[in-house]
């Protein structure tokens, strides 16, 4: 078939190169013109294990190609899919303005019959708005159809490859029979294609990122229980996931949940709620509940290095003024350079607004972590920042070494290492990645999150 994707970010680039992956004919199409100059020179602008070589190969294979152009992309394509950002607008609903224009440039692009397939996360109603302003302005017939991505950063070329369902929200059943065909061959094994009507598709995508951030959130309750009342969260999670009722899998407490999709799209379907009357109670406090928890581990370093009052302010005296501390891992998770929302950037400013030195590493996203910093720390803060390239400089001199994205090198550190490195033997852990007994064994100081 042949294929234009809209948007070459995380989900557009992966679905662009794995549908080509599979033989199709895809032109990804960007507005960013850098981007896909990048793109055309083989460079992928985005960390994604296994991407690059999805696709050097496809292009090297002449099945996937990269254009601004949308007009050469969009004519002739027998399915369009809009893969566009969703940020959040200043109340949290979902901002639809580049999901409309997309649309706009589609329906004055096409040339035939055409299947134009949402693929953003989208609040529900926006199949209907995307069907009218392609209506507005397209002059041959199409259909639309609502198809949710369900792959995460980190392992989107698998996810994508191997989809647990696939999602196509439709009242055209010429839509259902096109993209039913597209996906069959990642599907083989089982046909986990669920056919819907678009909104339950739309909606679907938010109940299962909102969920998913309900476990994170109550996980992070609990942990917070757990200190008080002197339990151990690493035990109540794994007596909590043999439930096979419950299963063990996003029960991790820790610095809260960050990234371009759990943030936005609770915050997105709590505006969805009250916008018509039904307030998703649960889902506020989730949202306020994450908010707080990305606070956490700075309170226990200022705690620990200037004392219990010290972590209220308003600071006459920044508390940490003179202190050095150092933090492993920005990215929002592992296997990502992904910086949106990382409750790295909240502690970061946190500690520099305390007064810290802070030296910081991350395998991956140092690049956008220094993007993200420049363009919301102030300038003073900031000179108060550096960056390191290996995680053992990062730590050098350091007061506090703070775990904040469990990528694998972080999971067994050579501890008698950092000990000498480090001018306090102060451990962070906000990822629950080390045993305590084991470094305070090692006379390190540790806390956890929730942990004993
Ligand atoms: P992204 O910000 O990485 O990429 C979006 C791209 O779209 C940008 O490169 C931008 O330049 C481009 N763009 C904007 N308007 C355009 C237009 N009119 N024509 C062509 N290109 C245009 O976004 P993303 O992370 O890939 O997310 C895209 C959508 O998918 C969002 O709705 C997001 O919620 C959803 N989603 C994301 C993930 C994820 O893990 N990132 C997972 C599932 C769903």
């Amino acid at each position: 078939m042949r294929l234009a994707v809209l948007g070459t970010g995380y989900v557009g680039l992966v679905a662009g190169a794995g549908f080509a992956d599979f033989g199709n004919d895809v032109v990804c199409v960007d507005i960013d013109a850098q981007k896909v100059e990048r793109l055309r020179r083989g460079e992928i602008p985005i960390y994604e294990p296994g991407l690059e070589r999805l696709v050097t190969h496809n292009v090297a294979e002449e099945r996937l190609r990269f254009t601004t152009e949308i007009a050469e992309a969009v004519g002739g394509a027998d399915v369009v899919f809009i893969a566009v950002g969703t940020p959040s607008s200043h109340d949290g609903s979902a901002d639809l303005s580049q999901v409309i224009a997309a649309a706009r440039d589609i329906g004055r692009a096409l040339t035939k019959f055409t299947v134009v397939v949402t693929k953003s996360t989208v609040p529900v109603g926006t199949s209907a708005k995307v069907e009218a302003a392609i209506a507005e302005v397209c002059k041959v017939p199409f259909a639309v159809a609502s198809n949710p991505e369900f792959l995460a950063e980190g392992h989107a070329v698998d996810d994508f490859m191997k989809p647990d369902r696939v999602i196509l929200g439709s009242n055209d059943a010429r839509a259902i029979e096109v993209l039913r065909k597209l996906y069959a061959p990642l599907v083989r094994t089982n046909d986990r294609c669920l056919v819907t009507d678009p909104i339950s598709a739309e909606l679907t995508k938010y109940a299962a990122n909102a969920f998913l951030a309900t476990r994170i959130s109550f996980m992070n309750d609990m942990a917070n229980l757990c200190e008080r009342v002197g339990a151990d969260v690493e035990l109540v999670r794994r007596g909590m996931g043999m439930d096979a009722r419950i299963g063990n899998k996003f029960l991790f407490p820790g610095v809260g949940y960050g990234g371009s999709c759990f943030p936005k799209d609770v915050k997105a379907v709590v505006a969805t709620g009250r916008g018509v009357g039904c307030p998703l109670t649960i889902l506020e406090a989730v949202d306020l509940v994450n908010d707080r928890q990305k606070r956490v581990l700075a309170d226990k370093v200022v705690r620990r290095l200037a004392g219990p009052a010290a972590v209220e302010g308003p600071w006459k005296q920044p508390p940490l003024e003179g202190r050095v501390i150092a933090l492993w891992g920005l990215a929002f998770k592992p296997g990502t350079d992904d910086v949106r929302e990382a409750p790295s950037l909240v502690i970061a400013r946190r500690l520099l607004e305390a007064g810290a030195q802070v030296r910081a590493h991350d395998p991956v996203a140092l690049r956008t972590f220094q993007a993200a910093v420049d363009a919301t720390v102030e300038p003073a803060w900031r000179a108060r920042l550096s960056l390191h390239d290996q995680a053992y400089e990062a730590a050098r001199g350091a007061d506090a070494l703070c775990l904040l994205t469990e990528w694998h090198p972080f999971r067994r550190p050579n501890f008698a290492k950092l000990k000498a490195l480090m001018r306090a033997p102060n451990l962070f852990d906000g990822r629950n990645t080390w045993e305590p007994a084991e470094v305070r064994e090692l006379d390190f100081h540790y806390e956890g999150i929730g942990r004993k």
